[in-house]
Protein backbone atom coordinates (compact mmCIF):
# COMPACT_ATOMS: atom_id res chain seq x y z
CA UNK A 1 0.00 0.00 0.00
CA UNK A 2 1.35 3.81 -0.82
CA UNK A 3 1.33 6.16 1.70
CA UNK A 4 1.97 10.22 1.47
CA UNK A 5 5.63 11.00 0.46
CA UNK A 6 6.55 12.02 3.53
CA UNK A 7 5.63 8.93 5.48
CA UNK A 8 7.16 6.21 2.18
CA UNK A 9 10.34 8.64 3.39
CA UNK A 10 10.62 6.41 6.02
CA UNK A 11 10.90 3.62 4.75
CA UNK A 12 14.36 4.72 3.00
CA UNK A 13 17.92 3.63 5.01
CA UNK A 14 18.90 6.59 7.03
CA UNK A 15 15.26 7.23 8.14
CA UNK A 16 15.04 3.56 8.87
CA UNK A 17 17.60 3.99 11.30
CA UNK A 18 15.98 7.29 12.60
CA UNK A 19 12.89 5.08 13.53
CA UNK A 20 14.94 2.71 15.09
CA UNK A 21 16.54 5.55 17.38
CA UNK A 22 13.34 6.71 18.22
CA UNK A 23 11.59 3.35 19.47
CA UNK A 24 15.11 3.23 21.81
CA UNK A 25 14.64 6.45 23.06
CA UNK A 26 10.56 5.62 23.37
CA UNK A 27 11.84 2.40 26.11
CA UNK A 28 14.65 5.17 27.89
CA UNK A 29 11.60 7.71 28.30
CA UNK A 30 8.71 5.26 29.19
CA UNK A 31 11.24 3.56 31.83
CA UNK A 32 12.13 6.61 32.85
CA UNK A 33 8.68 7.88 33.42
CA UNK A 34 7.77 5.00 35.25
CA UNK A 35 10.65 5.35 37.75
CA UNK A 36 9.51 9.03 38.04
CA UNK A 37 5.96 7.82 38.51
CA UNK A 38 6.60 5.07 40.95
CA UNK A 39 9.04 7.66 43.03
CA UNK A 40 6.12 10.71 42.78
CA UNK A 41 3.76 8.01 44.32
CA UNK A 42 6.09 6.88 47.00
CA UNK A 43 6.54 10.60 47.78
CA UNK A 44 3.27 11.03 47.84
CA UNK A 45 3.66 14.17 45.03
CA UNK A 46 2.25 12.03 42.47
CA UNK A 47 -1.63 10.91 42.39
CA UNK A 48 -1.86 6.80 43.39
CA UNK A 49 -3.44 4.68 41.55
CA UNK A 50 -2.58 2.16 38.18
CA UNK A 51 -3.43 4.34 35.79
CA UNK A 52 -0.11 6.08 35.01
CA UNK A 53 1.37 2.42 35.08
CA UNK A 54 -1.00 1.47 32.68
CA UNK A 55 -0.37 4.22 30.26
CA UNK A 56 3.46 3.08 30.52
CA UNK A 57 2.47 -0.26 30.01
CA UNK A 58 0.39 -0.08 27.01
CA UNK A 59 3.45 2.61 25.52
CA UNK A 60 5.69 -0.07 25.71
CA UNK A 61 3.67 -2.83 23.83
CA UNK A 62 3.26 -0.61 20.77
CA UNK A 63 6.75 0.43 21.01
CA UNK A 64 7.77 -3.25 20.86
CA UNK A 65 5.50 -4.10 18.28
CA UNK A 66 7.11 -1.03 16.24
CA UNK A 67 10.21 -2.38 17.13
CA UNK A 68 9.70 -5.55 15.72
CA UNK A 69 8.06 -4.47 12.72
CA UNK A 70 10.93 -2.36 11.62
CA UNK A 71 13.61 -5.32 12.63
CA UNK A 72 11.04 -7.55 10.90
CA UNK A 73 10.15 -5.29 8.21
CA UNK A 74 6.76 -6.22 8.80
CA UNK A 75 4.04 -3.03 8.81
CA UNK A 76 6.95 -1.19 9.91
CA UNK A 77 5.28 2.30 8.40
CA UNK A 78 1.75 0.90 10.05
CA UNK A 79 3.57 -0.01 13.53
CA UNK A 80 5.47 3.28 13.69
CA UNK A 81 1.97 5.02 13.17
CA UNK A 82 0.58 3.36 16.15
CA UNK A 83 3.57 4.13 18.21
CA UNK A 84 3.40 7.59 17.62
CA UNK A 85 -0.19 8.01 17.94
CA UNK A 86 0.21 5.69 21.42
CA UNK A 87 2.58 8.26 22.57
CA UNK A 88 -0.20 10.85 21.78
CA UNK A 89 -2.84 9.26 23.96
CA UNK A 90 -0.47 8.28 26.66
CA UNK A 91 0.81 11.83 27.23
CA UNK A 92 -2.85 13.60 27.03
CA UNK A 93 -3.73 10.89 29.62
CA UNK A 94 -0.51 11.04 31.53
CA UNK A 95 -1.30 15.38 31.69
CA UNK A 96 -5.20 14.28 32.46
CA UNK A 97 -4.27 12.01 35.64
CA UNK A 98 -2.36 14.59 36.82
CA UNK A 99 -4.03 17.75 37.09
CA UNK A 100 -5.36 18.60 33.22
CA UNK A 101 -4.49 21.86 32.03
CA UNK A 102 -2.56 22.23 35.54
CA UNK A 103 -0.13 19.24 34.88
CA UNK A 104 3.08 20.07 35.18
CA UNK A 105 3.78 17.35 32.64
CA UNK A 106 2.57 19.44 29.60
CA UNK A 107 5.82 19.93 28.70
CA UNK A 108 5.74 16.21 27.16
CA UNK A 109 4.05 17.55 24.10
CA UNK A 110 6.95 19.64 23.50
CA UNK A 111 9.68 16.87 23.67
CA UNK A 112 7.56 14.31 21.56
CA UNK A 113 7.30 17.32 18.48
CA UNK A 114 10.98 17.77 19.21
CA UNK A 115 12.28 14.59 18.64
CA UNK A 116 9.67 13.67 15.68
CA UNK A 117 11.08 16.60 13.95
CA UNK A 118 14.48 15.61 14.48
CA UNK A 119 14.11 11.90 13.53
CA UNK A 120 11.53 12.06 10.90
CA UNK A 121 9.68 15.13 8.97
CA UNK A 122 7.56 17.91 8.62
CA UNK A 123 4.56 16.22 7.60
CA UNK A 124 4.67 13.53 10.63
CA UNK A 125 5.42 16.35 13.22
CA UNK A 126 3.09 18.34 12.00
CA UNK A 127 0.32 15.50 11.82
CA UNK A 128 1.56 14.42 15.36
CA UNK A 129 1.05 17.59 16.96
CA UNK A 130 -1.89 18.07 15.38
CA UNK A 131 -3.10 14.91 16.95
CA UNK A 132 -1.67 16.02 20.08
CA UNK A 133 -4.03 19.22 19.90
CA UNK A 134 -7.05 17.52 19.08
CA UNK A 135 -6.86 14.80 22.07
CA UNK A 136 -5.88 17.53 24.38
CA UNK A 137 -8.49 19.27 23.29
CA UNK A 138 -11.20 16.50 23.32
CA UNK A 139 -9.49 15.93 27.35
CA UNK A 140 -9.70 19.10 28.33
CA UNK A 141 -13.12 19.94 27.24
CA UNK A 142 -14.80 16.36 28.75
CA UNK A 143 -13.33 17.35 31.78
CA UNK A 144 -15.25 21.07 31.61
CA UNK A 145 -18.06 19.77 30.51
CA UNK A 146 -17.91 17.14 33.54
CA UNK A 147 -17.67 14.33 31.35
CA UNK A 148 -14.48 12.84 32.40
CA UNK A 149 -13.56 12.98 36.73
CA UNK A 150 -11.33 15.81 37.61
CA UNK A 151 -8.11 14.68 39.09
CA UNK A 152 -6.35 17.02 40.90
CA UNK A 153 -2.49 17.94 39.93
CA UNK A 154 0.47 16.20 42.31
CA UNK A 155 1.34 18.58 45.43
CA UNK A 156 1.69 22.07 44.14
CA UNK A 157 4.69 24.22 45.71
CA UNK A 158 3.48 25.62 48.69
CA UNK A 159 6.11 27.82 50.49
CA UNK A 160 8.82 26.29 52.24
CA UNK A 161 11.25 23.38 51.44
CA UNK A 162 9.49 19.77 50.41
CA UNK A 163 12.05 17.34 49.38
CA UNK A 164 9.58 14.88 47.83
CA UNK A 165 8.54 18.01 45.71
CA UNK A 166 11.95 19.13 44.92
CA UNK A 167 13.33 15.61 44.09
CA UNK A 168 10.51 15.00 41.71
CA UNK A 169 10.65 18.51 40.37
CA UNK A 170 14.13 18.08 39.77
CA UNK A 171 14.47 14.63 38.22
CA UNK A 172 10.93 15.60 35.82
CA UNK A 173 13.17 18.78 34.65
CA UNK A 174 16.69 16.40 34.38
CA UNK A 175 14.85 14.15 31.75
CA UNK A 176 12.98 16.83 30.04
CA UNK A 177 16.32 18.23 29.13
CA UNK A 178 18.35 14.90 28.93
CA UNK A 179 15.87 13.88 26.48
CA UNK A 180 16.35 16.82 24.11
CA UNK A 181 19.82 16.87 24.26
CA UNK A 182 20.70 13.03 23.87
CA UNK A 183 18.21 13.44 20.53
CA UNK A 184 19.69 16.69 19.24
CA UNK A 185 23.24 15.64 19.48
CA UNK A 186 22.49 12.51 18.26
CA UNK A 187 21.27 14.49 15.06
CA UNK A 188 23.98 16.99 14.84
CA UNK A 189 26.67 14.62 14.65
CA UNK A 190 25.09 12.21 11.91
CA UNK A 191 24.72 16.02 10.10
CA UNK A 192 28.29 16.63 10.66
CA UNK A 193 29.25 13.45 9.28
CA UNK A 194 27.23 13.97 6.23
CA UNK A 195 28.57 17.24 5.30
CA UNK A 196 32.41 16.13 6.23
CA UNK A 197 30.91 13.71 3.69
CA UNK A 198 29.98 16.08 1.07
CA UNK A 199 32.80 18.05 1.23
CA UNK A 200 35.22 15.12 0.62
CA UNK A 201 32.55 14.62 -2.69
CA UNK A 202 33.09 17.85 -3.89
CA UNK A 203 36.94 17.81 -3.06
CA UNK A 204 37.19 14.96 -5.12
CA UNK A 205 35.22 16.44 -7.78
CA UNK A 206 37.36 19.33 -8.29
CA UNK A 207 40.25 17.24 -8.37
CA UNK A 208 38.95 14.88 -10.96
CA UNK A 209 37.36 18.20 -13.16
CA UNK A 210 41.01 19.88 -12.75
CA UNK A 211 42.75 16.41 -13.95
CA UNK A 212 40.20 15.96 -16.59
CA UNK A 213 41.09 19.66 -17.60
CA UNK A 214 45.08 18.55 -17.79
CA UNK A 215 44.38 15.90 -19.83
CA UNK A 216 42.35 17.21 -22.24
CA UNK A 217 45.14 19.88 -22.66
CA UNK A 218 47.95 17.41 -22.99
CA UNK A 219 46.43 14.61 -25.21
CA UNK A 220 45.03 18.15 -27.75
CA UNK A 221 48.86 19.35 -27.59
CA UNK A 222 49.99 15.45 -28.03
CA UNK A 223 47.31 15.23 -31.19
CA UNK A 224 48.21 18.49 -32.80
CA UNK A 225 52.08 17.87 -33.10
CA UNK A 226 52.13 14.54 -35.79
CA UNK A 227 49.23 16.64 -37.20
CA UNK A 228 51.44 19.11 -38.17
CA UNK A 229 54.21 16.32 -38.95
CA UNK A 230 51.22 14.99 -41.69
CA UNK A 231 50.57 18.49 -42.66
CA UNK A 232 54.47 19.35 -43.42
CA UNK A 233 55.57 16.01 -45.06
CA UNK A 234 52.21 16.45 -47.47
CA UNK A 235 53.74 19.81 -48.25
CA UNK A 236 56.94 18.47 -49.32
CA UNK A 237 55.43 15.92 -51.13
CA UNK A 238 53.15 17.98 -52.74
CA UNK A 239 56.40 20.29 -53.96
CA UNK A 240 58.05 17.17 -55.34
CA UNK A 241 60.75 17.11 -53.27
CA UNK A 242 60.86 13.63 -53.12
CA UNK A 243 60.19 13.01 -56.33
CA UNK A 244 57.68 13.68 -59.70
CA UNK A 245 53.76 13.79 -58.51
CA UNK A 246 51.03 12.45 -60.57
CA UNK A 247 48.04 14.77 -61.09
CA UNK A 248 45.75 11.57 -59.08
CA UNK A 249 48.58 12.20 -56.08
CA UNK A 250 47.77 15.92 -55.99
CA UNK A 251 44.19 15.45 -55.54
CA UNK A 252 45.32 13.13 -52.61
CA UNK A 253 47.41 14.76 -50.95
CA UNK A 254 45.18 17.93 -51.16
CA UNK A 255 42.66 15.48 -49.77
CA UNK A 256 45.01 14.29 -46.94
CA UNK A 257 45.23 18.31 -46.06
CA UNK A 258 41.66 18.71 -46.36
CA UNK A 259 41.80 15.78 -43.75
CA UNK A 260 44.24 17.51 -41.18
CA UNK A 261 42.71 20.68 -40.95
CA UNK A 262 39.53 19.54 -40.29
CA UNK A 263 41.41 17.45 -37.18
CA UNK A 264 43.02 20.35 -35.87
CA UNK A 265 39.88 22.49 -36.18
CA UNK A 266 38.27 19.89 -34.10
CA UNK A 267 40.83 19.65 -31.50
CA UNK A 268 41.41 23.31 -31.31
CA UNK A 269 37.65 23.76 -30.35
CA UNK A 270 37.96 20.80 -27.82
CA UNK A 271 41.01 22.69 -26.39
CA UNK A 272 38.94 25.85 -26.55
CA UNK A 273 35.99 24.41 -24.48
CA UNK A 274 38.51 23.07 -22.33
CA UNK A 275 39.53 26.50 -21.60
CA UNK A 276 36.35 27.65 -20.90
CA UNK A 277 34.97 24.88 -18.43
CA UNK A 278 38.64 25.35 -16.63
CA UNK A 279 37.43 29.32 -16.69
CA UNK A 280 40.72 30.18 -18.92
CA UNK A 281 39.18 31.72 -22.10
CA UNK A 282 40.93 35.06 -21.78
CA UNK A 283 38.63 38.44 -22.60
CA UNK A 284 40.93 40.80 -24.05
CA UNK A 285 39.29 43.78 -25.31
CA UNK A 286 40.23 46.58 -27.50
CA UNK A 287 38.95 48.96 -30.12
CA UNK A 288 37.64 47.33 -33.16
CA UNK A 289 36.92 49.24 -36.67
CA UNK A 290 33.54 47.34 -37.58
CA UNK A 291 33.53 47.24 -40.92
CA UNK A 292 36.85 45.80 -41.74
CA UNK A 293 36.00 43.16 -39.41
CA UNK A 294 32.86 41.78 -41.06
CA UNK A 295 34.43 42.84 -44.42
CA UNK A 296 37.53 40.26 -43.00
CA UNK A 297 35.92 37.74 -42.48
CA UNK A 298 33.87 36.82 -45.05
CA UNK A 299 37.22 36.11 -47.47
CA UNK A 300 38.53 33.30 -44.53
CA UNK A 301 35.27 31.72 -45.11
CA UNK A 302 34.62 32.43 -48.85
CA UNK A 303 37.41 29.09 -49.56
CA UNK A 304 34.91 26.59 -48.19
CA UNK A 305 32.58 27.06 -51.47
CA UNK A 306 35.43 25.76 -53.40
CA UNK A 307 33.71 25.47 -56.76
CA UNK A 308 30.06 25.95 -55.43
CA UNK A 309 28.00 28.94 -56.75
CA UNK A 310 26.28 29.66 -53.43
CA UNK A 311 25.94 33.51 -52.72
CA UNK A 312 28.08 35.02 -50.01
CA UNK A 313 27.27 38.61 -49.06
CA UNK A 314 27.61 41.24 -46.00
CA UNK A 315 24.61 43.64 -45.79
CA UNK A 316 25.43 46.52 -43.46
CA UNK A 317 22.44 48.17 -42.34
CA UNK A 318 23.46 52.41 -41.86
CA UNK A 319 24.31 53.98 -39.46
CA UNK A 320 26.95 51.98 -37.75
CA UNK A 321 29.30 52.53 -35.03
CA UNK A 322 32.61 53.05 -36.81
CA UNK A 323 34.44 51.09 -33.64
CA UNK A 324 32.96 48.63 -31.12
CA UNK A 325 35.26 47.48 -27.79
CA UNK A 326 35.26 43.81 -27.77
CA UNK A 327 37.39 40.46 -28.22
CA UNK A 328 38.55 41.02 -31.75
CA UNK A 329 39.60 37.28 -32.06
CA UNK A 330 36.73 35.81 -30.63
CA UNK A 331 34.19 37.46 -32.40
CA UNK A 332 35.97 36.65 -35.47
CA UNK A 333 36.35 33.00 -34.30
CA UNK A 334 32.02 33.16 -33.71
CA UNK A 335 31.81 34.81 -36.94
CA UNK A 336 33.80 31.97 -38.71
CA UNK A 337 31.85 29.18 -37.07
CA UNK A 338 28.53 30.45 -37.40
CA UNK A 339 29.34 31.39 -41.00
CA UNK A 340 31.17 27.81 -41.83
CA UNK A 341 27.89 25.98 -40.64
CA UNK A 342 25.57 28.71 -42.99
CA UNK A 343 27.89 27.36 -45.67
CA UNK A 344 27.81 23.79 -44.40
CA UNK A 345 24.15 23.41 -44.94
CA UNK A 346 23.31 25.83 -47.52
CA UNK A 347 23.13 24.27 -51.21
CA UNK A 348 24.73 25.48 -54.29
CA UNK A 349 22.01 27.90 -55.36
CA UNK A 350 21.31 29.27 -51.72
CA UNK A 351 22.84 32.20 -50.18
CA UNK A 352 24.41 33.27 -47.15
CA UNK A 353 24.44 36.56 -45.47
CA UNK A 354 26.47 38.31 -43.06
CA UNK A 355 24.22 41.23 -41.59
CA UNK A 356 25.05 43.93 -39.35
CA UNK A 357 22.92 46.67 -37.88
CA UNK A 358 21.96 48.64 -34.18
CA UNK A 359 19.00 47.77 -32.54
CA UNK A 360 19.20 50.45 -29.55
CA UNK A 361 22.19 49.64 -26.98
CA UNK A 362 23.12 46.09 -29.16
CA UNK A 363 24.56 45.76 -32.11
CA UNK A 364 23.10 42.63 -34.18
CA UNK A 365 25.46 40.63 -35.91
CA UNK A 366 22.96 38.10 -37.73
CA UNK A 367 24.46 35.26 -39.93
CA UNK A 368 21.27 34.30 -42.29
CA UNK A 369 21.14 31.48 -44.86
CA UNK A 370 18.60 30.08 -47.23
CA UNK A 371 19.96 26.20 -46.22
CA UNK A 372 18.41 23.09 -44.68
CA UNK A 373 17.04 24.67 -41.67
CA UNK A 374 16.71 22.94 -38.08
CA UNK A 375 13.75 20.99 -36.99
CA UNK A 376 11.90 22.97 -34.32
CA UNK A 377 12.01 20.18 -32.22
CA UNK A 378 15.93 19.98 -32.13
CA UNK A 379 16.67 24.24 -31.99
CA UNK A 380 17.29 23.66 -28.19
CA UNK A 381 19.69 20.91 -28.38
CA UNK A 382 22.10 22.22 -31.13
CA UNK A 383 24.12 24.21 -28.45
CA UNK A 384 25.24 20.74 -26.80
CA UNK A 385 28.32 19.46 -27.14
CA UNK A 386 28.48 16.66 -30.08
CA UNK A 387 25.11 17.22 -30.61
CA UNK A 388 24.09 17.02 -34.76
CA UNK A 389 20.48 17.65 -35.82
CA UNK A 390 21.13 14.03 -37.98
CA UNK A 391 23.89 11.91 -36.55
CA UNK A 392 24.67 10.72 -40.09
CA UNK A 393 25.67 14.38 -41.21
CA UNK A 394 29.09 14.39 -39.93
CA UNK A 395 29.71 11.97 -42.89
CA UNK A 396 28.08 14.24 -44.95
CA UNK A 397 28.86 17.57 -43.92
CA UNK A 398 32.04 16.98 -41.41
CA UNK A 399 31.97 18.46 -38.00
CA UNK A 400 32.24 17.11 -34.80
CA UNK A 401 29.08 19.23 -33.38
CA UNK A 402 31.47 21.32 -31.14
CA UNK A 403 30.94 24.29 -32.90
CA UNK A 404 27.95 26.00 -31.43
CA UNK A 405 28.50 24.57 -27.88
CA UNK A 406 32.15 26.76 -28.59
CA UNK A 407 29.98 29.59 -29.96
CA UNK A 408 27.85 29.79 -26.76
CA UNK A 409 30.70 29.92 -24.63
CA UNK A 410 32.45 32.65 -26.87
CA UNK A 411 29.52 34.67 -26.92
CA UNK A 412 29.01 34.68 -22.41
CA UNK A 413 32.47 35.52 -22.89
CA UNK A 414 31.88 38.78 -24.91
CA UNK A 415 28.90 39.76 -22.96
CA UNK A 416 26.36 39.36 -25.91
CA UNK A 417 23.89 36.72 -26.03
CA UNK A 418 22.98 34.49 -29.25
CA UNK A 419 19.51 33.53 -30.68
CA UNK A 420 18.52 31.05 -33.70
CA UNK A 421 15.44 31.02 -35.84
CA UNK A 422 15.14 28.52 -38.21
CA UNK A 423 12.60 27.16 -40.52
CA UNK A 424 13.26 23.31 -41.90
CA UNK A 425 13.63 23.62 -45.66
CA UNK A 426 14.12 27.55 -46.00
CA UNK A 427 16.61 28.21 -44.02
CA UNK A 428 18.37 29.43 -40.63
CA UNK A 429 19.25 32.83 -39.13
CA UNK A 430 22.01 33.22 -36.17
CA UNK A 431 22.17 36.31 -34.37
CA UNK A 432 24.69 37.45 -32.02
CA UNK A 433 23.64 40.64 -29.84
CA UNK A 434 27.09 42.82 -29.19
CA UNK A 435 26.66 44.89 -25.90
CA UNK A 436 27.17 48.18 -28.03
CA UNK A 437 29.96 50.15 -25.99
CA UNK A 438 30.78 52.66 -28.69
CA UNK A 439 34.84 53.01 -28.48
P1 LIG B 1 28.91 20.78 -36.43
O1 LIG B 1 30.37 20.70 -36.25
O2 LIG B 1 28.26 19.46 -36.61
O3 LIG B 1 28.47 21.81 -37.41
P2 LIG B 1 27.77 22.60 -34.52
O4 LIG B 1 27.80 22.58 -33.02
O5 LIG B 1 28.37 23.77 -35.20
O6 LIG B 1 28.42 21.25 -34.99
O7 LIG B 1 26.27 22.48 -34.98
C1 LIG B 1 25.46 21.48 -34.38
C2 LIG B 1 24.38 21.05 -35.34
O8 LIG B 1 23.44 22.12 -35.53
C3 LIG B 1 24.86 20.73 -36.72
O9 LIG B 1 25.37 19.42 -36.84
C4 LIG B 1 23.61 20.92 -37.54
O10 LIG B 1 22.80 19.77 -37.45
C5 LIG B 1 22.90 22.06 -36.82
N1 LIG B 1 23.19 23.36 -37.48
C6 LIG B 1 24.05 24.32 -37.06
N2 LIG B 1 24.01 25.39 -37.89
C7 LIG B 1 23.11 25.12 -38.85
C8 LIG B 1 22.62 25.81 -40.00
N3 LIG B 1 23.06 27.05 -40.32
N4 LIG B 1 21.69 25.20 -40.75
C9 LIG B 1 21.23 23.99 -40.43
N5 LIG B 1 21.65 23.25 -39.37
C10 LIG B 1 22.57 23.81 -38.58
Amino acid sequence: MRYPRFLEEMREGPRRRNLLHGVYSGYGIALSFEVITVLGQSLGVVPRGWALHLLVLAKLCTNTLAWLGLRKDVLALELGSLNVSMDVLVMTGTIYFTGGPLSPLFAMYAIEVAVLALLTNLGITLLAAGGAALTYASMSLAVQAGWLPRHPPPVVYSGGLSLAYALTDILWASLFLMILTLSTSLILRRMRAQEEALEQKNRDLLDANAQKGHFMANITHELRTPIHGIQGLTELLEGEVYGPVTEKQREAFASIDRSAAGLLAMIDELLELARSDAGKLEYKPSEVPLRELLEGVLPSVRWLLGTRATKLELALEEPLPERILTDRARLVQILVNLLTNALKFTPEEGKVTLRARVEGERLALSVEDTGIGIPPEELPHIWERFRQVDGSSSRRYGGAGLGLALVQRLVELLGAAVEVRSVLGSGSTFTVRLPLERA
